[in-house]
């Protein structure tokens, strides 16, 4: 896609936007079908990360128009629920064949807000689609249990129905992907819905809903509303809402979690990660290092299943001159340019502390063998918050660059003298989200799978996010919650079994009264 077609592109999409307000090019909220400007008298910058250029500003929804929005999607329930569910399925099978079409204009929204290159937007959109794929299908995805004959003329059998209005919660870095994780799954099975997108980067949800809205999704289905910390602590004391979905940083999502849970709310709750590539000396080197490479600084390190640590077994790290070479050999510059390899980083705060990561490493004695601190960028894109790939060895766990997740186009080295070495070492880090290992020995893939502690195992494959027929399965310090996303376990997320045991006799004799507990047999 060329920079042209992208602003082509934004030109045709931003009808969401006002133009005549007195706030030009604001974000709105969606509120019972309406996308409404809101009265808020504080709002928030959304500025492309390459530019510093202001793209629109969001507002940080009122009470008043969060309780509409929750208000709209209670009265929008009952009729939802009792929509046939093949009919809901159609609505969200338009809604796949509406994104699809629309996915080019949805990655250019993206990488002018996030900053993420052009064709790695392109996958956001389609890691997204992928489970709105999956909800097209939600009859099976719903089916209950069934046991007859539990007793002479007694059957038992189990429905699975939605639980009212569900929210979500997103961050920054999928700002397609991960409302997708949400809202598509819940309301296929029924529910109502409350989104609140990521302040820094709204337009893709606003997008998607609009496509929602056209996919023929009624007026009240879905909900959008925006802020910050108190929209989020709004959704976790709203009484109304049975079930939150987030996805972000671990202090937001354990607040989330406590807080949601306390009220007595459903919450999944994915969070932080540190996630450990396990280099053995038999694997495939060039696979390995081309894999390596892609994995920790592709998005500029800001995926959750980046791989962000690199456990060198044995000769392995004779590898390491080799990845830094390819690490510099990376383009980094405005995502919307053909050329680029490695987009900004969110904002000047996140460029400061990847930074400041990178520095208290250096300073406990780890060797920075590429240093992106300096990096070029051509001159119109000089403001941006650019980061180049930096790989840091001679790391050992106790260095702060290893602790804390740095969420930037860092990769640190460990060294391991063997495969278990290397396990012990990961099941020691707190971060269970997802991990790889490169070898070409089955025993070697065989003993990782089964031993080490996280979600996401990959053989021979980064960032093993699974499709949605399995779900996202982080660990540890990686997830809190009830279910996980998608699959069968987000179907149970979203919905509450009601279990029936009938008795149809085709006679009309007594069998006298019983006080006893009534046993079945
Ligand atoms: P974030 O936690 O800062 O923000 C996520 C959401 O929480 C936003 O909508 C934000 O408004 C809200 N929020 C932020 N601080 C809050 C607070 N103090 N109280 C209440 N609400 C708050 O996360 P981010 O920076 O947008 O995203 C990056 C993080 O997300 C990383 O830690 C990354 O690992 C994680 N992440 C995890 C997964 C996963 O599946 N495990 C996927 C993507 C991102």
């Amino acid at each position: 896609l060329s920079a042209k077609l992208v602003s082509n592109n934004l030109k045709n999409i931003r009808f969401f936007h006002s133009t005549s307000a007195s706030l030009a090019n604001t974000t709105k909220l969606l509120i019972n079908g309406k996308f409404v400007e809101s009265k808020s008298k504080e709002w928030l910058d959304v500025t492309n990360p390459a530019t510093q250029e202001v793209v629109t500003k969001v507002p940080v929804a009122t009470l008043e128009e969060m309780n509409a929005a929750v208000a709209a999607a209670q009265a929008a329930f009952p009729a939802w629920r009792d929509t046939s569910v093949s009919n809901r399925a159609r609505i969200i099978s338009n809604y796949r064949a509406l994104i699809q079409k629309n996915m080019d204009k949805v990655a250019a929204i993206i990488t002018q807000e996030q900053g993420k290159t052009l064709p790695d937007a392109k996958g956001d959109v389609f890691r997204g689609l992928e489970v709105v794929e999956h909800a097209c299908n939600v009859a099976s995805l719903m089916m209950g249990e069934t046991v007859e004959n539990v007793s002479k003329n007694v059957d038992i059998y189990s429905y699975n129905q939605p639980l009212g209005v569900c929210a979500g919660i997103t961050p920054f870095n999928f700002p397609a992907m991960i409302p997708l994780w949400m809202f598509p799954l819940a309301i296929a099975c029924g529910n109502t819905y409350v989104l609140k997108p990521s302040e820094r980067v709204p337009g893709a949800s606003m997008y998607l809903a609009e496509l929602a809205i056209e996919a023929g999704v009624p007026a009240g289905v879905l909900n959008i509303i925006h802020g910050a910390k108190d929209a989020v602590n709004f959704i976790c004391d709203d009484p109304a809402i049975r079930a939150i979905s987030f996805v972000g940083g671990e202090a937001a999502g354990k607040h989330i979690h406590d807080r949601g849970t306390k009220n007595g709310k459903r919450v999944q709750s994915n969070m932080a990660a540190k996630n450990h590539a396990t280099i053995m000396p038999d694997a495939s080197k060039d696979r390995t290092l081309d894999a390596l490479t892609g994995a920790a600084f592709g998005a500029s390190g800001q995926r959750c299943m980046a791989l962000s640590a690199a456990v060198f077994v044995g000769e392995s790290q004779n590898w390491i001159p080799e990845l830094v070479e390819r690490a510099k050999k990376l383009k980094v510059t405005c995502g919307a340019q053909p050329d680029s390899d490695l987009g900004p980083v969110i904002s000047p705060a996140a460029k400061e502390r990847i930074h400041a990561l990178i520095q208290t490493g250096i300073d406990e004695g780890a060797k920075c063998v590429l240093d992106g601190r300096n990096v070029q960028v051509p001159e119109q894109f000089k403001k941006g918050n650019f980061v180049g790939p930096t790989i840091l060895t001679e790391v050992t766990p106790n260095m702060k660059c290893y602790t804390e997740e740095i969420f930037g186009p860092v990769l640190v080295c460990l060294k391991a003298d063997t495969l278990d070495e290397a396990i012990k070492l990961i099941n020691n880090n707190p971060y269970g989200n997802g991990t790889a290992i490169f070898t070409s020995s089955g025993a070697a893939a065989r003993k990782y799978q089964h031993e080490i502690d996280v979600g996401q195992v990959g053989i021979n494959l980064p960032i093993p996010v699974p499709l949605p027929f399995f779900s996202f399965t982080g660990s540890r310090r990686s997830f809190v919650g009830s279910n996980h996303f998608y699959g069968k376990t987000g179907v149970q997320f979203y919905t509450q079994i009601k279990t029936i045991t009938s008795n149809w006799r085709d006679d009309d004799i007594s069998t006298g009264v019983s006080t006893h507990m009534p046993i079945l047999g």
